[in-house]
């Protein structure tokens, strides 16, 4: 009885075994053939583009180019594919992780919009940074307050000097000029505040503008005490790599690349989807360089009036 049930099994593992491979042959034959199954998504999926390039290789493979260029040659942007996003938040937490952030300070948010009214209601998920505006209207409000306080690098990142970026004054008046709520403040607190022990992984400080920056509970240091937002990882560029929350989008969702670079994946990306492509609260004359694809483009300028 015991033999006739291993060989059943040993048959039904045959047969599974046959069918996976016969699924297998028929996918390779149509590879071959250059023809895509019913069910392959139209453009790029989730782990590969058409020629079976993982996206996030060739988006290193282009960092690692541009990179070679000088900084001003570069034009950094990141395209989110709203359609994509899941809402996961994942990318919300790898930033809050990669950038030690404490207590209230998150760069990256995952908000979840609403538009229309019932019956006619939609919703959908709208990940949003600071959008390194080209015209960044935080800029001119910070330094009236503290001159020097924010900059615009020569490749598009607007920059924070912690040094200098210091006080409410300064942080309200940025806050209240950005269009998008993308700064926030950094007022000390720990995550560990109020529990019998302080952990260690909260002063392991974080590298925000090419230094190290360490958090010192009872101190009033910079970072603690000024205003802070998303750099697009500039530290992790410096060293090649992309923003954490490009490498962590479980959705494949965002997309990160030199404009500048007509051969890189977010200007094939933005060229192939350019009915789709909308940029948040664009009336406000910021130049935002983060680009959203989205199906309905006249919904999500709705989002963000
Ligand atoms: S999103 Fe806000 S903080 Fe970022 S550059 Fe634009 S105006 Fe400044
Ligand atoms: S990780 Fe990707 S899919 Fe998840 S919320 Fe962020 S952008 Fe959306």
């Amino acid at each position: 009885m015991r033999r006739l049930k291993t060989r059943r099994k040993g048959e039904a593992r045959r047969n599974f075994l046959k069918t996976v491979l016969a699924g297998a042959v028929m996918g390779a034959a149509l590879l071959a053939k250059g023809e895509r199954s019913e069910a392959a998504p139209a453009e790029e999926s989730l782990s590969a583009l058409p020629g079976g390039e993982s996206p996030l290789l060739r988006m290193q493979r282009e960092l690692q180019r541009a990179m070679k260029k000088p900084i001003a040659e570069r034009n950094w942007v990141m395209v989110i594919d709203q359609r994509k996003c899941v809402g996961c938040s994942a990318c919300r937490v790898a930033c809050v992780t990669e950038n030690a952030l404490p207590p209230g300070v998150t760069y990256r948010t995952v908000p979840e919009v609403e538009n229309g009214s019932y019956p006619e209601v939609k919703r959908f998920f709208m990940p949003t940074q600071c959008m390194q505006c080209d015209k960044p209207p935080c800029l001119e409000a910070s330094n009236a307050i503290s001159p020097g306080s924010m900059t615009k690098r020569p490749d598009g990142i607007v920059a924070i000097n912690y040094r200098k970026f210091r006080g409410r004054r300064a942080f309200q008046a940025a806050v209240k000029a950005c269009p998008y709520k993308a700064l926030y403040y950094d007022d000390g607190r720990f995550f560990t505040d109020g529990t019998p022990a302080f952990q260690p992984y909260e002063a392991s400080g974080s590298f925000d503008y090419g230094e190290l920056w360490k958090r010192v509970k009872g101190q009033g240091d910079p970072p603690i005490g000024g205003g802070r937002k998303c750099h697009f990882c500039l530290h992790r560029l410096s060293a090649e790599m992309l923003p954490v929350c490009v490498t962590t989008c479980i959705g494949r969702a965002a997309y990160f690349g030199d404009l500048n670079d007509p051969q890189s994946l977010v200007s094939e990306l933005l060229e192939k989807n350019q009915a789709k492509v909308v940029r948040i609260r664009e009336n406000r004359a910021t130049e935002p360089r983060v680009y959203y694809i989205v199906d309905e483009p006249a919904l999500a300028a709705a989002y963000h009036t």
